[in-house]
C-alpha cells in the first residue's frame, strides 16, 4: 500500500480523531483536517508545476506545515526529502544539490534561527529573481522556494498563504485522480551524520508501511501496548524517521494522534505536554530521555498517563533504562533501527524481561531477517561478535546517486551491512556491541565502547559518559572516556577506582575528561568521529 492509505484508513474509522497536535503552535488537525489540509497543498504544490516523481525539500524544525507538507507529497506521489534543520548553509546546498530539489519549503526564520538569512547565503540575488523560475547556479533545478512561519512576503518567494490558495477544483481534481504506485520513492531521507556527511537514502511506500505495519505487531506481541487508546508523545524530530515512521504513520496506520510539544526538543515542555494531552506512549532517543528523567518540573505535572515507552536511535544504557522505567512508571521498550532500514528493525516487545530490556534490542520485528557474519561475510554462531547485516521488505532503495556506496554496502548474498557489531544471544535476541568504527583495538585486544560507557553510568555522580580509542604509539589504541557529572565532587582517579569494580584493567580508561558537552546530532547522537579529532589535543 501507499503511505496516504493510512490517513484514508483513519479517516474512514473516524474522521473527527486528533491525529496531530503541535503543543506550541497551538494547532491541531483531526484526521478529516489532516486529509483537507493536505490535499489543498498538494493542488497548490500542482499547481506551482511539481509532478509525481518530483523532489520537494523540506527543511525545518517540528511545525504544524512540516507534516501537512510530508502528507500533502505522499497523497500525490512527490518525492520529500526531509532535510535536517540544523544544517548550515554549505550543507543545505549539498543536500539541495544532491538529490536535485525542484524547490523548497522551510520557515522563514524561527526564533533564533533564520533561514532566509541561510537561503541568502547562496542566493545572494534571490530578491531580483523571477519566483516563478529561479535561477540558481549551483543547483540548477531548484525553481521555487516557499516560506511559512513569517506573516511577511519575501521577494523572490512564494508565501505558505499562497500555496495554500495557489490549487485551483482542477488542480484538486488532478491530485485526487492520481494512482501512486507503491513501489515509488516517497521519502529522501539523510541520514543522520553520525559517522561523517550524511548520505541521501531513496525511501519507498512499500519500504515505510511496511515497517509501520510491522512496528505495530512487534510492539503487541507480549501485550496490546499500541491500541486505539494510545497516544504519543513524540518529542523526535520529524525530519529523523523515527519520528515520522515510528510515530505520525505508524499513528495514522493504528488511527492515533501524535502530540508535538515544541519545535526542537525541550524536556519541560515535553512534560508539560504529557499532562496536557494525557499521552501514553513516549518515543525518544537515550538523551532525550534522560533530559526528561532529571528535568526538575517533572514534580509539577501528572504524566501518569505515560505507560510505555520507547527509546532508540542510539544506545541506551541499561541504568538509563531501569531509571526511565522507574521514574517515568513505563514499561520501556528498546527499538533499534536505521534509515536505510525506514526505522525500527528489532525490538524489545513491551512486557519483556527487565534482562531483555536492558541488555538488548530482542528479536527482528515481522519481516526482517538478520544474521552475523565476519570479515569473510561467513555466518556466524551465536555468542559470536561480528557484523549485522539484514534483509527484508524495509530494505531502502539505495544512495541517491551513489551507486558504487550502495554496491558495496550490500553482502554478495543481498543482506544489507549495518556497520555495527553485535552478537545473538542463546535466547535469540540480539545484543549490540556498538558501531564497527567506534570499535578500540588496544594491544590486539578488542574493546566495545559499550560495555565500558554501561559500566561507567552506573555510577550515582555520572549524568552521560562516552569512550573513544585515541592513538597510541605502543598499543594502537588507548582508552579515553569524556564524563558529564552532576557536580564536581569526583575526581577521574575516584573513576578509576570504581571502574576497578566491573571492568578488566585493560578496559579501565587511560584518560578521562569531564566536559559539559559533547559533539552531538539534532537527535543527541554522539559524534565520535568529532570526538576523536577533539582528543588529539586533549590528550596529546
Ligand atoms: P550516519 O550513517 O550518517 O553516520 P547514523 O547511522 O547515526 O548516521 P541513523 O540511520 O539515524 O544514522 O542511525 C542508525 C544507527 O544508529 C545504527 O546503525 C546504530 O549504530 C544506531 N542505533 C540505532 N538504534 C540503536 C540502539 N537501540 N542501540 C544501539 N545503537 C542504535
Ligand atoms: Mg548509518
Amino acid at each position: 500500500v501507499c503511505m496516504y492509505d493510512f490517513v484514508l484508513g483513519a479517516c474512514e474509522k473516524n474522521d473527527s480523531k486528533l491525529m496531530a497536535s503541535f503543543e506550541m503552535h497551538k494547532k491541531a488537525f483531526t484526521f478529516g483536517e489532516m486529509h483537507n489540509e493536505a490535499g489543498r497543498i498538494a493542488a497548490g504544490l500542482f499547481n506551482l508545476g511539481i509532478r509525481p516523481g518530483d523532489r520537494v525539500a523540506v527543511w525545518g524544525p517540528n511545525q504544524p506545515e512540516w507534516l501537512v507538507m510530508k502528507w500533502a507529497c505522499a497523497r500525490a506521489g512527490f518525492e520529500m526529502v526531509n532535510i535536517n534543520p540544523l544544517y548550515t548553509t554549505r550543507e543545505l546546498e549539498y543536500a539541495l544539490e544532491k538529490v536535485d530539489a525542484k524547490m523548497l519549503v522551510c520557515p522563514k526564520t524561527i526564533g533564533p534561527l533564520n533561514y532566509h538569512a541561510k537561503v541568502q547565503e547562496f542566493i545572494p540575488n534571490l530578491a531580483e529573481q523571477d519566483r516563478f523560475s529561479l535561477n540558481i547556479p549551483s543547483v540548477p533545478t531548484l525553481k521555487k522556494i516557499v516560506y511559512y512561519s513569517s506573516p511577511e512576503a519575501e521577494a523572490g518567494t512564494f508565501q505558505w498563504s499562497e500555496l495554500e490558495q495557489a490549487g485551483s477544483d482542477a488542480d484538486l481534481k488532478s491530485i485526487n485522480e492520481m494512482k501512486v504506485d507503491p513501489h515509488s520513492i516517497a521519502n529522501i531521507q539523510f541520514t543522520s551524520g553520525t559517522t561523517g556527511m550524511p548520505k541521501a537514502a531513496s525511501l519507498s511506500h512499500f519500504n515505510l508501511t511496511n515497517n509501520a505495519i510491522s512496528l505495530t505487531r512487534a510492539l503487541n506481541v507480549i501485550e496490546p501496548s499500541l491500541n486505539e487508546n494510545t497516544s504519543f508523545l513524540n518529542v523526535l524530530p520529524l525530519y529523523h524517521v523515527f519520528s515520522f515512521v515510528g510515530g505520525s504513520l505508524s499513528g495514522a496506520y493504528n488511527c492515533v494522534p501524535n502530540i508535538y510539544p515544541a519545535p526542537g526538543f525541550n524536556s519541560a515542555a515535553s512534560i508539560q505536554a504529557c499532562a496536557n494531552q494525557k499521552c501514553t506512549f513516549l518515543l525518544g532517543t537515550p538523551t532525550m530521555f534522560t533530559d526528561i528523567v532529571n528535568d526538575p518540573t517533572r514534580a509539577d505535572h501528572d504524566i501518569s498517563s505515560l505507560k510505555y515507552a520507547i527509546v532508540g536511535g542510539a544506545p541506551a544504557t541499561p541504568a538509563l533504562v531501569r531509571k526511565a522505567n522507574q521514574e517515568l512508571g513505563v514499561k520501556m521498550t528498546v527499538g533499534y533501527g536505521m534509515t536505510e532500514n525506514s526505522c525500527a528493525t528489532f525490538l524489545t516487545p513491551p512486557g519483556s524481561t527487565e534482562d531483555v530490556t536492558c541488555n538488548t534490542v530482542g528479536f527482528p520485528i515481522p519481516g526482517v531477517d538478520a544474521k552475523i557474519i565476519d570479515d569473510e561475510e561467513n555466518t556466524l554462531e551465536k555468542g559470536q561478535i561480528g557484523e549485522l547485516v539484514t534483509k527484508g521488505f524495509v530494505l531502502f532503495q539505495g544512495y541517491v546517486k551513489d551507486e558504487a556506496k550502495t554496491k558495496e554496502s550490500y553482502t554478495k548474498d543481498g543482506y544489507w551491512k549495518t556497520g555495527d557489531l553485535a552478537l545473538v544471544r542463546d535466547d535469540g535476541t540480539l545484543q549490540i556491541s556498538g558501531r564497527s568504527k567506534d570499535m578500540i583495538i588496544r594491544g590486539g585486544e578488542n574493546i566495545q565502547p559499550t560495555e565500558i560507557e554501561n559500566f561507567i553510568a552506573t555510577h550515582d555522580k555520572v549524568v552521560d559518559c562516552y569512550v573513544i580509542g585515541v592513538p597510541s604509539s605502543r598499543l594502537g589504541e588507548e582508552v579515553a572516556a569524556y564524563i558529564q557529572l552532576k557536580d564536581d565532587t569526583v575526581t577521574s582517579e575516584d573513576i578509576v577506582e570504581f571502574c576497578k569494580e566491573g571492568l578488566a584493567r585493560y578496559k579501565i580508561p587511560k584518560y578521562i575528561k569531564f566536559t559539559s558537552e559533547f559533539p552531538k546530532t539534532v537527535t543527541g547522537k554522539i559524534q565520535k568521529y568529532l570526538l576523536r579529532d577533539q582528543a588529539v589535543n586533549d590528550f596529546p
